[in-house]
């Protein structure tokens, strides 16, 4: 399995700037909604889904942070990979005041979240609720005992959010939008199917990968994990976050 490269990446962030632009334009067909949550964020527990594109314009906005700010956000994702699921965390971008430090950028999921039916929100709600039972069972087969209510914790899908305008925006038509930023990827296959493949499309993984390289990434995982659930401790964690070097 070929993996992505930090050169990758280097190299895609400007070719890819009109997919951007598009990606972009897709976003703004979307309608404006109205999030009437008394605790903001708290749908901001996980990482988003995202297409390859999407991970490349997260990037683009990570390259052009200053030093210090690039060094934290890298070591929020890091910190991310490194405890998810055993201790419950949020989104790298989720701010302390519930708002999201990538608002601009955040990925189609987290736009359209709350405007899908409430039947089939639950549906995915439901879905995602067994994967998390399957990774529970995944790691006792590893010898580690998950905390339960942790790991397996998602919300019910939010019957808060308020679509503004008078245009209903039904589940076909979120799919038809979802179905044309995904086509978006088909401009470079490869990396598309290495993210996929390779990281499950998960951007904590990818950029834990190009910290240490795959094995040692997984390697650091387990052993945090292992700590943070046998032996209550962070030490661990604390001095595998201090010495990352960020990548790009
Ligand atoms: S990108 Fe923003 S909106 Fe999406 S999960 Fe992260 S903090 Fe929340």
């Amino acid at each position: 399995m070929l993996l992505i490269s930090a050169e990758d990446i280097q190299t895609q962030i400007d070719a890819a700037e009109p997919l951007i632009n598009k990606l972009q334009k897709l976003y703004g067909s979307l309608p404006k909604t109205r999030c009437q949550c008394e605790r903001p964020g708290q749908c901001c527990m996980f990482l988003p889904q995202m297409t390859w594109i999407e991970a490349l314009q997260w990037f683009g906005y990570l390259k052009a942070l200053g030093p210090g700010e690039k060094e934290n956000l890298v070591r929020r994702f890091l910190l991310f990979f490194l405890t998810n699921p055993a201790r419950q965390s949020h989104c790298p971008f989720l701010a302390d005041d519930g708002s999201c430090g990538i608002y601009e950028h955040r990925p189609f999921a987290c736009r359209a979240y709350g405007m899908w039916s409430h039947s089939y929100g639950r549906q995915q709600t439901d879905q995602s609720r067994e994967g998390k039972k399957a990774l529970v069972a995944m790691w006792r087969r590893y010898g580690i005992e998950l905390p339960e209510d942790v790991a397996t914790h998602e919300i019910d899908y939010c019957g808060k959010m308020i679509v503004c305008g008078k245009k209903a925006f039904t589940d076909s038509r979120l799919m038809e939008l979802l179905s044309k930023v995904y086509q978006l990827d088909d401009a470079q296959p490869d990396l598309q199917q290495r993210f996929e493949n390779g990281y499950q499309s998960d951007f904590s993984a990818l950029m834990a990968s190009l910290v240490w390289g795959p094995r040692k990434a997984n390697l650091n995982k387990y052993a945090v994990i292992k700590d943070l659930v046998q032996k209550n401790s962070d030490v661990r964690l604390k001095k595998i976050l201090a010495r990352a070097a960020v990548p790009f």
